[in-house]
């Protein structure tokens, strides 16, 4: 069954399918935090690690609309059974879901703490820690992506994205640390501004644009 087809039929209206973080990548640029550049990766974080490449101006797709799955990357000091059916992928350690059962996890264990005084800062810093390393191993995949494709800016959106600062701290970091120095020194990374609407919105400029080109 192909979802084109029977959302055509049901809606009896021209259907498109596309990729969510190119999507997300397309709603940046044309209403968001990217919308000055014309070199910039889209990084969608959540239960999935998709991103969304525009390069030279255009949204790159690759070859059957399936580019960016950096979710899949290998992990060289993980082993975890990814949904792909491979082990050690990126998203099987910071995928939303993981971060979360992570974070639970820390502020349980800090939440045992019997200092009311000092609890709140403790259970920041651990929260801050986990979204730090979060950040950390997704800038590390990032890092050879900058190598190759020299982007003026790596945009964060997605679910984990609403965690800042420490997110974007850890990912600044390790593209500081692995990635060449003169493409760590052109990259700035910075949080969407779109948040969850980032795809919606991507979705329309889309719309928008195709119904100009057509008139
Ligand atoms: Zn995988």
């Amino acid at each position: 069954m192909r979802p084109v087809a029977v959302l055509g039929r049901r809606f009896g209206h021209p259907v498109a399918v596309a990729n969510d973080a190119d999507m997300g990548a397309r709603g940046e640029h044309a209403f968001g935090a990217a919308r000055s550049l014309d070199d910039f990766l889209y990084i969608k974080a959540s239960h999935g690690i998709g991103a969304g490449m525009v390069l030279a101006g255009r949204t790159y797709p690759g070859s059957t609309g399936i580019s960016g799955e950096i979710g899949h990357t290998r992990l060289q000091d993980s082993t975890s059974l990814c949904r792909c059916g491979n082990r050690g992928c990126l998203e099987t350690v910071v995928s939303i879901t993981e971060v979360r059962r992570q974070l639970a996890h820390v502020l349980t264990v800090s939440g045992t703490a019997t200092d009311p005084d000092t609890l709140p800062p403790l259970d920041e810093l651990a929260a801050a820690r986990v979204i730090t390393d979060a950040g950390r191993t997704i800038g590390l995949v990032l890092a050879d992506l900058v190598n190759c494709l020299n982007p003026a800016a790596i945009v964060l959106g997605g679910e984990l994205s609403a965690a800042g600062d420490p997110l974007a701290t850890g990912v600044r970091e390790f593209i500081d640390r692995y990635a060449q120095l003169a493409s760590a020194h052109a990259v700035t990374v910075m949080a969407g501004k779109l948040q969850q609407r980032a795809e919606l919105l991507g979705a329309v400029a889309t719309v928008m644009r195709q119904s100009t080109t057509a008139g």
